[in-house]
């Protein structure tokens, strides 16, 4: 019976909820998990009433499917993939579709786009967003690859995604191995947006002595403006939460930050690209130290920590000045992302739609916002400004955030509590908005050293200078 509209290979907590959330949506489906057991578990709780063939081996799960296949990997990122399509490729027909929809490096999905394109396979890497409930209910998709695949499988992936607007988000993104690298750069913004609200939370409970349910409270406040988005709101009920003793859960929370990879394959690959993704990069360097908590306990003892926090009254003051400093930091960080983006796409030779990757964040995945609202309006501007530091709404945010930002980032400063990203973002903007910077003198040093030469301001930009300094 090959009649399934689509395969999914991979029953994980990514691949069961999509294959239901597929199959919510209309489309029949068959199933194939490398661990038998749990696709009879898979089937057990879920297959009845439903559309869905189940397949113990890859040759009774390829031959379920209507023609041209579609199959969706959702295994684990690396070798899995490799693997899988290794074992399927002898098994398909050329015109067939395969899509990965799980973290891999885009690197990977360009090599397996080349590897595959030349087999006849029709290959798609889809960057998916949002975890266990965006798969189940409506994920942000990032499709990029074989465009050939695009008209077969567009309809399918618009109705299972999140919607704005009645806008489905999940748009084409480009060849290769665009959409994971959209999906990369996501997952580095996402640091960064978790790393500005911890910094903040820090802030509020040891330099200004407020308490969980006050900061909860607050959260909720904010949540109602600028700065509505899933992580504020997930925020507020984090520090609600109470452990079985009734104190805030999160003070038995230990502070030592994991990772899977993504931020960082975001911070290696500007670094590559020669982008300045400083707010991103310092949230990974942040839970790197995180990670070294008895170092920290040692040093703690050995340099003494936090100062005292600022008397009550002042609260109010500081608490609008941190929340102007949390949405301006946020700005740079998007700037510095979309930065990113440009330029590895005019690398790669991308066409990447802007607007629709800001729209296709704006629900389903874990960075959703508001403010993704105001970055797809700027992509609409004619022309598009440089930046969107640039963009003239954000400029005047920027202006009117300025000062509380200088006095949140000082407060830190003062009291001691660090603030990687919230200070390294007010460093960039004041960087990127300076017109006479200070690399003359790094320019003036390595010609002194090194006779690596210099341009001069007053002549022809082509024309290098050398200078005998110490005569
Ligand atoms: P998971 O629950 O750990 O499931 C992993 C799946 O991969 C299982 O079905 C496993 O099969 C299969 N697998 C692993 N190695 C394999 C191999 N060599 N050959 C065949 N199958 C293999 O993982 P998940 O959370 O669903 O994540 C799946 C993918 O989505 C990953 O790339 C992940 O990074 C990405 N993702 C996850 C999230 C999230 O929030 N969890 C969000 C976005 C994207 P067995 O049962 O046989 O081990």
């Amino acid at each position: 019976m090959n009649t399934s509209n689509m395969g999914l290979i991979g029953l994980g907590v990514m691949g069961s909820n999509l294959a239901l959330n597929l199959s919510d949506n209309g489309y029949s489906l068959s199933v194939y998990n490398r661990t038998y057991a749990l696709t009879q578990q898979f089937m057990d709780r879920h297959a009845q009433g439903r559309v869905i063939q189940a397949a113990q081996t890859l040759p009774e799960f390829v031959g379920q499917l209507a023609t041209p296949r579609i199959i969706m990997l959702m295994v684990t990122a690396g070798r899995a993939v490799d693997a899988v399509v290794e074992q399927l490729l002898p098994l398909l027909d050329p015109n067939d579709i395969i899509i990965d929809g799980g973290n891999s490096n885009y690197k990977d999905t360009t090599r397996r786009w080349q590897e595959l394109t030349a087999k006849g396979i029709r290959f798609v890497g889809m960057g998916v967003s949002g975890g266990e409930e965006g798969a189940r209910h409506g994920p942000s998709l990032m499709p990029g690859g074989a465009i050939e695949a695009w008209a077969d499988i567009r309809e399918m992936f618009q109705a299972v995604a999140a919607k704005v607007d009645g806008e489905a988000c999940c748009q084409w993104l480009g060849e290769g191995g665009s959409g994971h690298y959209v999906k990369m750069v996501h997952n580095g913004i996402e640091y960064g947006d978790m790393q500005l609200i911890a910094e903040v939370c820090h802030l509020m409970q040891h330099a200004l002595g407020m308490d969980f349910d006050t900061m909860a409270d607050t959260f909720a406040a904010w949540n109602q403006g600028k700065l509505e988005s899933y992580l504020i709101d997930i925020t507020s009920q984090i520090l609600r939460q109470k452990d079985t003793d009734g104190s805030p859960l999160v003070t038995k929370i230990l502070d030592r930050a994991g990772q899977k990879g993504t931020g960082l394959w975001t911070a290696q690959d500007a670094l590559e690209h020669a982008v300045p993704l400083t707010l991103i990069s310092e949230a990974v360097h942040a839970r790197m130290l995180s990670a070294r908590k008895d170092e920290r306990v040692a040093a703690a003892q050995i340099l003494g920590g936090l100062q005292a926090p600022v008397p009550p009254e002042q609260r109010q003051a500081f608490l609008d000045a941190i929340h102007d400093a949390l949405y301006a930091a946020k700005l740079v960080s998007y700037a510095q992302g979309f930065m990113l983006m440009q330029t590895a796409a005019a690398q790669y030779g991308w066409n990447l739609p802007y607007g629709d990757i800001a729209l296709l964040w704006r629900a389903g995945c874990i960075i959703r916002s508001r403010f993704l609202g105001d970055i797809k309006a700027s992509f609409a501007r004619e022309p598009v400004p440089q930046s969107l530091l640039q963009d003239p709404f954000f400029a005047v945010e920027l202006k009117q955030a300025d000062n509380g930002w200088r006095k949140a980032v000082a407060l830190a400063v003062m009291q001691g509590v660090p603030v990687p990203a919230l200070s390294s973002a007010l460093s960039f903007y004041d960087g990127y908005r300076c017109a006479d910077g200070s690399a003359n003198i790094l320019q003036a040093q390595r010609d002194f050293f090194g006779a690596h030469g210099y341009q001069r301001v007053d002549r022809d930009p082509a024309l290098h200078f050398h200078t005998h300094w110490s005569a």
